[in-house]
């Protein structure tokens, strides 16, 4: 089957998403959508608040942007004092309402919703497995499976149908419940995603990122430990650990690039996490440059640090239009090529006649680097050096960061003359595995750095097949 098509089962393993919850607070509906805002970046595709209003979960999803989605008159039927939001993010092929977030299901254990940041491993073959014995699915996202587990589930309590479910599925997992009036908080035993638990007052919130409590004046309190589970409810804060003594493996990349610079990660500050990068790298490929230019937004931290290293003053030589959207339409097939003219331009007064040090966080395609490189020497620039703030990515993820299948990642196709060359640079250089890992704080043992090193810290058998299968790309 040409792997640009879908079979139907899974849409494929390419979901960010990001994952918030509130317990305690007469206007949770509205402190949701706020802290959705905040997580945003975690996903652009749709987005959904699921309420308890007394007698049963209300919920509005819809696709697109938050701040689209969410008119005063959608937030006034969310009432309750718990809720739980989520963001998605699927790349490509049709997105669809269906598989918005938070899911919510009638079940045997009482009305249940379910939001989820990460990608499990093994949803396909427990999905298989539920569909011979007559279960019926709704969607195809693998977080479905959480919810039919827990339905099958023989215990009475949620905690204990959550377990049963946890002790089936392997992969990464953040995710966030709303059961009748109890909001619960999960992370996967090795905590691939972030999640961290505040506090707003009286009462507790649960969010991806530090980035969505700052923007509600919520106190960040602690991370859910990987492997915990926490439940919020009028009882008050209980804690479980269902999985111990498992190596940690946390993201690096939601430090290279995925998560927002204001954001607390980890434990550690992910703007911190990017200047130090960027610091290493001065060290290990210095560049004969005149001034160092980030690629808005997502290289500037990382430049900052190239800067302070090098001692090459710090320049916006680039500059960006924040109006584009998603889904530019370019108007006219005879005025292509706008590519990534239309998001971003060159400042000629600070690039021309000059020996430019380029920093970005990451090259996947490389079609970005290209295109920017040549506008740099179209506004005149001597020389472009491009200088990458991590290793080069040579493997996908399968724990719920988005990146193309191997034939796409131009490191793992290339050496770096080779790409150096296709991205028309004076010269190239990349942070290594261990300069990001030692900036980062942590070493390989703790951290997941598969899409740089290929060593993934869980088996994902089969789920290659299965993505070459069932994916959309
Ligand atoms: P490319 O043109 O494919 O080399 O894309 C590289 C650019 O995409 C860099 O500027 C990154 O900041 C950004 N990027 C890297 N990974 C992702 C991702 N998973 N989702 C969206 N953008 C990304």
């Amino acid at each position: 089957m040409d792997d640009s098509q879908s079979d139907g089962l899974f849409d494929g393993f390419r979901e960010e998403c990001g994952v918030f919850g509130i317990f305690g607070h007469p206007d949770a509906a509205n402190l949701t959508y706020l802290g959705l805002y905040a997580l945003q970046h975690r996903g652009q595709e749709s987005a959904g608040i699921a309420s308890w209003e007394g007698r049963r979960i209300a919920v509005e999803k819809d696709m697109g942007y938050v701040a689209d989605i969410f008119t005063e008159a959608r937030l006034s039927r969310l009432p309750g004092k718990s809720a739980i939001g989520h963001v998605r993010y699927s790349t490509a092929g049709e997105s669809r309402l269906e598989n918005a977030q938070p899911i919510v299901y009638n079940t045997n254990k009482g009305p249940l919703a379910l939001a989820h940041n990460g990608n499990l491993v093994n949803a396909q073959e427990i999905r298989q497995e539920l569909e011979a014995e007559g279960a019926i699915f709704t969607t195809s996202s693998d977080t479905e499976v959480f919810l039919h587990l827990m339905a099958r589930s023989r215990r009475d309590s949620i905690v204990g149908a959550l377990r049963d479910a946890l002790a089936r599925v392997r992969g990464a997992y953040s995710v966030v419940l709303l059961a009748g009036e109890k909001v619960i908080a999960a992370r996967d035993p090795q905590g691939f995603r972030p999640l961290t638990l505040g506090k707003l007052g009286d009462a507790f919130v649960v969010a991806s990122e530090t980035c969505a409590f700052d923007l509600l004046d919520a106190e960040p309190l602690r991370d859910v430990e990987p492997g915990e589970i926490v439940t919020f409810d009028a009882g008050g804060v209980a804690s479980a650990a269902f999985a111990m003594g498992h190596r940690t493996a946390f993201c690096v990349f939601e430090h290279v690039y995925f998560a927002r610079p204001d954001s607390v990660v980890f434990g550690r500050g992910v703007a911190d996490a990017r200047r130090a990068f960027g610091r290493r790298l001065a060290e290990e490929h210095p560049a004969p440059g005149d001034v160092v230019v980030p690629v808005p937004d997502s290289g500037v931290f990382a430049s900052l640090g190239f800067a302070e290293a090098s001692g090459i003053p710090y320049g916006m030589g680039l500059v960006r239009n924040h109006y584009v959207g998603r889904t530019f339409i370019e108007p006219k097939q005879s005025i292509r090529h706008f590519g990534v003219k239309v998001k971003l331009n060159a400042v000629r007064t600070v690039v021309s006649g000059r020996k430019v040090v380029l920093v970005d966080d990451s090259l996947v395609r490389g079609t970005t680097s290209r295109k920017l490189v040549r506008l740099l020497k179209n506004a005149g620039a001597q020389e472009v050096h491009l200088r990458i703030s991590s290793p080069p990515t040579t493997n996908p993820c399968y724990y719920g960061i988005d990146t193309p299948q191997r034939k796409e990642l131009l490191a793992a196709q290339k050496t770096t003359e080779e790409i150096r060359e296709f991205i028309e640079a004076d010269s190239l250089g990349y942070l290594s595995l261990e300069g990001m890992l030692t900036a980062a704080g942590r070493n390989e043992n703790h951290m997941c750095a598969a899409c740089f090193s290929g060593r993934y810290p869980l088996p994902f058998g089969g789920v290659d097949e299965q993505r070459s299968l069932f994916s959309r790309f």
